[in-house]
């Protein structure tokens, strides 16, 4: 099924339901930073750790960190990022705002222009007529120059130029600096991973899209290390591993597609790279997860600035190498949006409008509501004592106010999968109500088997 929701829509969808809010809103607010509030701060728990588990619990050969943000300046020298990681900028000189210059010339002609130097980006936009400011229909275009997207900052109380420090502008490199440090302390082997999870900072020129593209956001990158020669079968491994769990999540298959990465818009120290993307319903396909297949690129450009010898040795072989990287990097506030989008609906239920986000139970941020039928005793009693029993185990609302109808209907906007109702019936036979968000049926369950009942309806 196809979304039935347009930006507009689920940003004041997010802020009804305590999803999520504009930072800083009572001044205002500050342009692509983002609060997560009560509902969202769960679903995106929920996707990190849906992540993780796939990513570390579930595997014998992957393990876990997590690095600072702010490392050693030369760590992004190292890494390339201090020389190329730039987006072209163009400032129009009669409005006076700042555009991405490949996004304001793809937009205006359909060329793609990934990978064109600033000259050659200058010269198409004083060529084409069809380029013009978006805000004013202006033609006077300052010439393009790389923009880096690192956030600067100083360590310590002196601003010199000794002093500039970095916010990361992704997790995979504190990785890469730590793989010598890992190989010798736990027992990993190639092939082997390491997986982190942790906030980005790019200073990007055109953020937008709601939580798709901002300045501060989170990483789940995972550097996956390989023998040379085995790499490209690790790769396509990977990709189908990652493309299943959307699938398992509950994503449609239909709004995700998998598409290689264009000679242009690939890293130069990469030999492939395949996306994984969503069909937003307002940007249309765009991307929520890279794997990349890295070589030994990082790891090498570490070994020759730190002089640190980064050389495996299998200890089976004799063999000596620098290991091969594929990684697959996604940011979750760019799979919660997606989530978000594929799984709202407004539907016609017996004449009444009902909103529900049909979300996976892993991803929903709240699992089940408690109700008791009526605000009295024992009824209520019995209510709170189950709810008192299980609310370790999940995360749970408890809601007595209101008929059943509508405690119902505010859980379905909010994608909680199961409501339980303690009734009158309950203090006879000892039974509660389950009913299910999606196809609305109910069952009666035995009061101690709820349990496992919940358990097993969640893990899905
Ligand atoms: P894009 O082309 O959209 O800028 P990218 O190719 O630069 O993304 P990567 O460097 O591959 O992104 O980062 C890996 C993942 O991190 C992306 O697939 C995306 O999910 C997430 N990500 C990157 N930049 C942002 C951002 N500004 N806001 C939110 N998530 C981001």
């Amino acid at each position: 099924m196809s979304q039935t929701v347009d930006m507009e829509k689920i940003v004041a969808f997010c802020k009804r339901r305590g999803f999520v809010y504009q930072s800083s809103e009572i001044y205002g607010g500050i342009r692509s930073s983002y609060d997560y509030g009560p509902l969202g701060v769960e679903m995106k728990r929920n996707i990190k750790e849906e992540w993780w588990r796939s990513m570390v619990y579930m595997r014998d050969d992957i393990v876990g960190l997590d690095s600072a943000i702010i490392m050693h300046p030369k760590v992004w020298e190292a890494s390339g990022h201090v020389a190329g990681f730039n987006d072209m900028l163009v400032e129009s000189r009669t409005s006076g705002r700042r555009y991405r210059a490949d996004h304001l010339i793809e937009e205006a002609t359909g060329l793609d222009v990934e990978g064109l130097s600033a000259e050659e980006l200058t010269r198409i936009i004083q060529e084409d007529e069809r380029i013009k400011d978006p805000v004013d229909g202006g033609r006077d275009f300052a010439p393009v120059r790389p923009f880096n997207l690192m956030f600067e900052t100083y360590t310590g109380p002196v601003k010199s130029p000794e002093n500039i420090a970095y916010l990361r502008p992704e997790t995979a490199q504190g990785i890469f600096v730590n793989f010598k440090n890992v190989l010798q302390t736990s027992r990993v082997k190639v092939p082997f991973g390491i997986a982190q999870i942790g906030k980005s900072f790019r200073n990007e020129i055109t953020p937008g899209n709601f939580i798709f593209r901002t300045r501060e956001f989170e990483q789940m990158e995972m550097e996956f290390f390989v023998e040379p020669g085995t790499d490209e079968e690790w790769h396509e491994y990977w990709i189908e591993e990652r493309f299943n769990w959307y699938l398992k999540l509950g994503l449609n298959p239909d709004n995700l597609r998998k598409r290689e990465q264009t000679d242009e818009e690939r890293a130069h120290y990469a030999t492939r790279g395949v996306d994984i993307e969503y069909n937003f319903p307002f940007a249309g396909w765009s991307e929520l997860e890279g794997i990349a297949n890295r070589t030994d690129y990082d790891l090498r450009k570490h070994q020759e600035h730190s002089g640190a010898n980064l050389t495996y040795t299998d200890q089976a072989t004799g063999k000596s190498y620098i290991p091969y990287v594929v990684e697959p990097a996604v940011g979750p506030d760019r799979v919660m949006l997606a989530f978000l989008v594929d799984a709202y609906r407004e539907e016609e239920v017996r004449g009444e409008r009902r909103v529900v986000l049909k979300l996976h139970p892993r991803i929903a941020p709240v699992k089940a509501a408690i109700f008791p039928l009526t605000k009295k005793e024992p009824v209520a009693k019995v209510a709170r004592q189950l709810y008192d029993d299980l609310k370790g185990e999940h995360r749970l609302f408890y809601d007595d106010s209101g008929s059943i109808g509508r405690r119902y209907r505010r859980q379905d906007e909010a994608g909680t999968p199961f409501c339980v109702t303690v009734d009158f019936d309950t203090l006879e036979d000892r039974q509660v109500t389950i009913r299910d968000r999606d196809t609305m049926e109910q069952e009666r369950v035995p009061i101690e088997a709820v349990r496992e009942r919940l358990k097993s309806l969640i893990s899905g």
